[in-house]
């Protein structure tokens, strides 16, 4: 690290500590060229993905947003906060995790949409509902029968063989 005062690159550290809970280190440093004292702080940096919405255009990714979001479709369900905090959480990780610079809404929807179907199976469909605009009452109904089979064990199931019996 540069000395702000005179540019020597020989600074040393005279005292680190933890601050804000842990989530800081401060440093005491002094330059070995000209004395001077001076601090930093190091935090982690939590870069979250820029979201890139249907009509193309970027946002900051809100995790306000989301959770609000997750909350309307879970209201006066009986689903903990704490459940729904860590699902919040585990959506923002793996969002993080992906590692990628901007991240398709439509893929946080669906992640809000996976999340819910574990959570609560009412909250889901009006999630779903709402974000997935179901075309007609027959796409909705068919969303409602997938979900009334066991989750993820017949992912086919759902869709009839229009070929099935053919000569
Ligand atoms: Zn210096």
């Amino acid at each position: 690290m540069h000395c702000p005062f005179c540019g020597a690159n020989d600074t040393r550290v005279t005292d680190s500590r933890l601050v804000a809970d842990g989530d800081q280190v401060r440093r005491r440093r002094q330059c070995a060229s000209c004395q001077e004292r001076f601090t930093t702080y190091e935090t982690a940096e939590l870069i979250m993905p820029r979201v890139v919405k249907s009509d193309g255009s970027r946002e900051t990714f809100n995790e306000s947003k989301l959770r609000a979001g997750m909350l309307r479709a879970l209201e006066k369900r009986p689903v903990s906060a704490e459940a729904i905090e860590a699902a919040v959480e585990r959506i923002r990780q793996s969002l993080r995790a992906r590692g990628d610079r901007e991240v398709n809404a439509r893929d946080i929807g669906e992640a809000v949409m996976k999340a819910l179907s574990n959570l609560d199976q009412v909250a889901y469909i009006r999630f779903a509902s709402v974000y997935r605009k179901f075309q007609d009452l027959d796409e909705f109904r068919a969303e409602i029968d997938r979900l009334s089979q066991d989750p993820g064990d017949h992912p086919a199931s759902a869709h009839s063989d229009p070929h099935r019996g053919e000569a």
